[in-house]
């Protein structure tokens, strides 16, 4: 991955400082998702980072399912998720299963207890949150706290064995119920969880929790710096507890950096899963979803949200990151690589009365403006057009300079044309506009008689083909101060798609296959919609518009 992660983090720092101190001689980073869901841009930045890092310091990145938790886990979610991270460039040097490692954990577990440093505990969950304690009081101690070595090792090797009901007892690390930091006190290490795993199938009826499991799980890939997000700053202490307690050769470094978190944007995978259940969205990968998989049904390039993810930056301390912000990137990106086409959203037919009936002449076009190496297309052009609705104005508004009845403008790269008549139909609607057009201003001709104050696009109404193109506004409307405090599902944008049915010019999509990548002269950049085109339609999705009032 060609990450540009120049500028100075305080992770990067603390790599450099352990190389140079030979603590290290290679780093190993590892991006640590859970199968429960599918990826969103948040996953992107940690990906990027974890990746970048290992990239730079020619060290080592692995992508690792955290998958300890049976009933949520999905081999689709981790098919989804290779996928993802592969597309985005996270070329990962070696793949892990933290339920391969469940042999491990659980004799780990063992270990522990045969040090006096864990137990089986029969208390229920309302019972050992009763005995926690709280931020300001110290916790009770559980009375199954003592029981002996055997004892415990007897109840566990039961509890896997499945002689016990979910929920019925757990093993906790017996460590201190009067600590400050409550992750300290005697936290649960193993639960039972009778349900079948989508690795290890019905082998485990016992499953060990994420504190326990994520140390060990880094210290036997040899992680050297284990990257998390702020939220398990407090559990460092334990993290730090398991690794040296249950005698693991690598020692690996926990580091907390902030998580993204953008406006207009939900970013936990349990409430984009709701999305996609309550069938709000149609599916994990809708455009509007700010999951990697739905960025790139969107439109988004893997470059554009790498660029993005490193201007951002890591830090210690949470923020909120304009989504516009992304947009932007997606926008540079896309200057350059989208050819440019003409298409007409909201169609209004467009006559041009006294050019010859039944003849077409082909136009020649540029394919971007801005990169001439991208070459010209041939464009049809004949009588009978097709403008944008908004192109048109019977009675023109002030500072209005594109057409109206008297008023000439340029059809982009064709000629000028003057509105003479308008059609209505039985309602009063303008169904269609006549013109007259002036031969001797060809685009190109050189023709220098008068000038017109507007450009606007076409597309020929014959040739054309129609396609739908689908606009989006952001699914959730957080800046709106009423928002405030609403449950994400009350916050839920009913604008944020709108589908329109229109036209294009047919050379330009000629061979237009999914995800290819257009800008359509003042609709914005669009790329080609992976579920919904047929042999029959091209569907479009509208990336990003072409401006924006955002700047870096
Ligand atoms: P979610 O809350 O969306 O379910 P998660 O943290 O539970 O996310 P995991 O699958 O456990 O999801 O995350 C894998 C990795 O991605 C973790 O290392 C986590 O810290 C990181 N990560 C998750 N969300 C973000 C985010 N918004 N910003 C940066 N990193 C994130
Ligand atoms: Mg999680």
């Amino acid at each position: 991955m060609s990450n540009e992660i120049n500028s100075s983090n305080f992770i990067r720092n603390i790599i450099i400082e352990d190389l140079d101190s030979g603590k290290h001689n290679k780093i190993i980073t590892r991006f640590p998702p859970e199968p429960n869901g599918y990826l969103h841009i948040g996953h992107a930045k940690s990906i990027v980072l974890n990746s970048g890092l290992a990239e730079e310091f020619k060290g080592k990145f692995n992508l690792r399912f955290d998958d300890t938790n049976p009933t949520k886990e999905d081999t689709e979610y981790v098919e989804s998720i290779k996928e993802d991270v592969k597309w985005l460039g996270g070329n990962w040097d070696e793949i892990f299963f933290a339920s391969n490692y469940f042999d491990t954990m659980y004799e780990k577990a063992i270990l522990l207890i045969k040090k006096g440093l864990a137990y089986v505990c029969d208390l229920t969950s309302e019972e050992m949150r009763e005995y926690r304690g709280t931020l300001t009081e110290p916790g009770k101690e559980s009375p199954y706290r003592n029981r002996t070595v055997e004892e415990n090792l007897d109840l566990l090797e039961r509890m896997r064995k499945g002689e016990f009901k979910d929920g019925e007892k757990v093993l906790r690390a017996k460590i201190d119920m009067a600590s400050p930091n409550i992750n300290f006190r005697d936290p649960i290490i193993y639960r039972i969880a009778h349900a079948e795993h989508h690795n290890t199938k019905d082998k485990w009826c016992i499953y060990p929790m994420y504190d326990f499991a994520h140390p060990i799980e880094d210290a036997i890939e040899g992680i050297t710096h284990s990257i998390c997000t702020l939220e398990f700053e407090d559990h460092r202490p334990l993290y730090d507890w398991i690794v040296k307690e249950c005698e693991m050769e690598n020692v690996p470094r926990q580091i907390e950096f902030a998580r993204l978190n953008m406006t207009n944007t939900v970013m936990s995978k349990r409430k984009l899963k709701q999305l996609v259940d309550e069938g709000i969205v149609d599916g994990w990968d809708d455009p509007r979803m700010p999951t990697i998989s739905g960025l790139r049904r969107r439109g988004y390039t893997p470059e554009s949200i790498r660029n993005f993810c490193n201007a951002i930056g890591v830090a210690k301390s949470n923020s909120l990151v304009d989504s516009q912000m992304l947009e932007y990137f997606i926008r540079e990106d896309l200057q350059l690589k989208a050819s440019s086409a003409m298409a007409v959203m909201k169609p209004l037919k467009l006559v041009i009365t006294n050019y010859p009936e039944g003849e077409t002449e082909m136009l020649e076009i540029e394919n971007n403006a801005k990169d001439e190496s991208k070459g010209k297309r041939l464009v049809p052009f004949s009588r009978e057009l097709y403008i944008e609705q908004e192109d048109f104005m019977e009675v023109p508004v002030k500072k209005y300079f594109r057409l109206f009845p008297g008023n000439e403008v340029r059809l982009k790269g064709a000629y000028f044309v003057k509105c003479t008549d308008v059609i209505k139909n039985e309602n009063g609607e303008v169904v269609e506009i006549h013109c007259t057009y002036d031969p001797e201003t060809k685009s190109g001709s050189g023709f220098k008689g008068r000038k017109v104050k507007a450009t606007i696009h076409w597309v020929d109404a014959k040739a054309a083909k129609s396609a739908e193109f689908r606009l989006f506004e952001p699914l959730i409307l957080d800046d709106v101060e009423e928002n405030e405090g609403k449950h994400f599902l009350e916050q839920i944008n009913p604008n944020s798609l709108k589908v329109l049915q229109g036209f294009i010019e047919p050379t330009a999509v000629e061979n237009a296959k999914s995800q290819d990548k257009f800008q359509f002269i003042r609709n914005g950049f669009f790329t080609v919609d992976s579920k919904y085109t047929t042999d029959e339609k091209l569907v479009f999705n509208r990336i990003v518009s072409l401006k924006s009032s955002f700047r870096l």
